[in-house]
């Protein structure tokens, strides 16, 4: 079994400043992520408020300048998924491999919340998307609608509007969640329009998605809503299955942490959006990650007095 004297598990803006701040301590680190490093912001085109950069800048790289830094301290870097954690043992499982660390700092973070209704799961894909980032040219000239009320429906309904003909923000209340500036420049863009107090009941289409059901919450009306894809965006979970019942977690499955990012756990860290906290921005997640990796050195420079 390979030894690390730290594991981290998760690539994203958490997982990699722990990797810097675990390289500059100089401890021999392994970071482990299933995907492709830089985390679920790579979902959006740019980031527009992590600080210096006026104007944004582009998440390819700035997630990838977080990569090459950690590299350039000799962290690991590999792609494989984690099954479990030995939390007393500190034995990371993978497919293929186990892997024995003094220390592990959970940096999981959080998928796409589905909305659960009929239609959804078939058409994943083949109009159904959770990321405009990713599949918006698709729809150029097209009809589409994106569900939810939050930061994240502002600023890709933006991006969409690059490529669809319309696109009609469906909203369960009257109020949007977005912040004030996100929503001034939703309403200042032409191509965006509005369906409050509603929710899409159902997508419907055979191959691909054709229209949508629309439910009124006011009048409790259902109407069909013609249009060629449905982006949702209705807030995150936690990538944190494959620990269940092996830390304390609140009831959506965030992990609960003290200031120091200490789990339940001796020796185990979690930080960024995987753990239960008032703000998911890159900016803390980073934060977080710097903690976690403090954390961590002092646990091991402690067990080794
Ligand atoms: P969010 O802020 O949690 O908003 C989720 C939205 O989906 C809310 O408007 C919510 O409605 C709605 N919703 C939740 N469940 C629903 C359901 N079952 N059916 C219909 N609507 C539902 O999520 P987010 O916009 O994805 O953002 C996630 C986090 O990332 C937030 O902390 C956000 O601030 C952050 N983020 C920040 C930026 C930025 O700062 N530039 C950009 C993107 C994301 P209610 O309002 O009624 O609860």
């Amino acid at each position: 079994m390979l030894s690390y004297d730290l594991v981290i598990i998760g690539g994203g803006p958490a997982g990699l400043t722990a990797a810097l701040y675990a390289g500059r301590s100089r401890l021999n680190t392994l970071l482990i992520e299933k995907m492709s490093v830089g985390g679920r912001i790579l979902m959006s085109e740019t980031i527009e408020n992590y600080p210096g950069f006026p104007g944004g800048v582009s998440t390819v790289e700035l997630m990838g300048r977080m990569e090459n830094q950690a590299k350039e301290l000799g962290v690991s870097i590999i792609s494989e998924e984690v099954l479990s954690l030995d939390c007393a043992n500190k034995i990371i499982n993978t497919a293929n491999n186990n892997y024995q660390a003094q220390s592990v700092i959970i940096a999981s973070g959080a998928r796409p919340r589905r909305l659960n209704i009929p239609g959804e799961g078939q058409l994943t894909g083949r109009g159904v998307s959770y990321c405009a980032t990713c599949d918006a040219p698709f729809f150029k000239d097209k009809k589409v609608v994106i569900v939810g009320g939050g930061n994240a429906v502002a600023e890709e309904a933006m991006y969409l509007s690059r490529f669809a003909s319309s696109i009609s923000v469906i909203h369960r209340r009257s109020d949007l969640r977005a912040s004030p500036i996100l929503q001034e420049r939703m309403q200042q863009n032409n191509k965006i329009s509005f369906i409050l107090n509603s929710v899409v009941t159902q997508v419907k289409g055979v191959n691909k998605v054709e229209a949508v059901i629309i439910k009124d919450l006011l009048s409790g009306k259902e109407s069909d809503f013609a249009c060629a894809g449905v982006f949702i965006y209705i807030g995150y979970e936690p990538e944190t299955l494959f620990l269940k019942n092996k830390l304390k977690m609140d009831e959506s499955g965030f992990i609960l942490t003290d200031e120091n990012m200490a789990t339940t756990s001796e020796g185990i860290f979690a930080c960024g959006d995987c753990r239960k906290k008032a703000l998911y921005q890159v900016i803390n997640a980073c934060g977080d990650g710097a903690v976690a990796a403090d954390s961590a050195y002092k646990f091991i420079a402690n067990k080794e007095k």
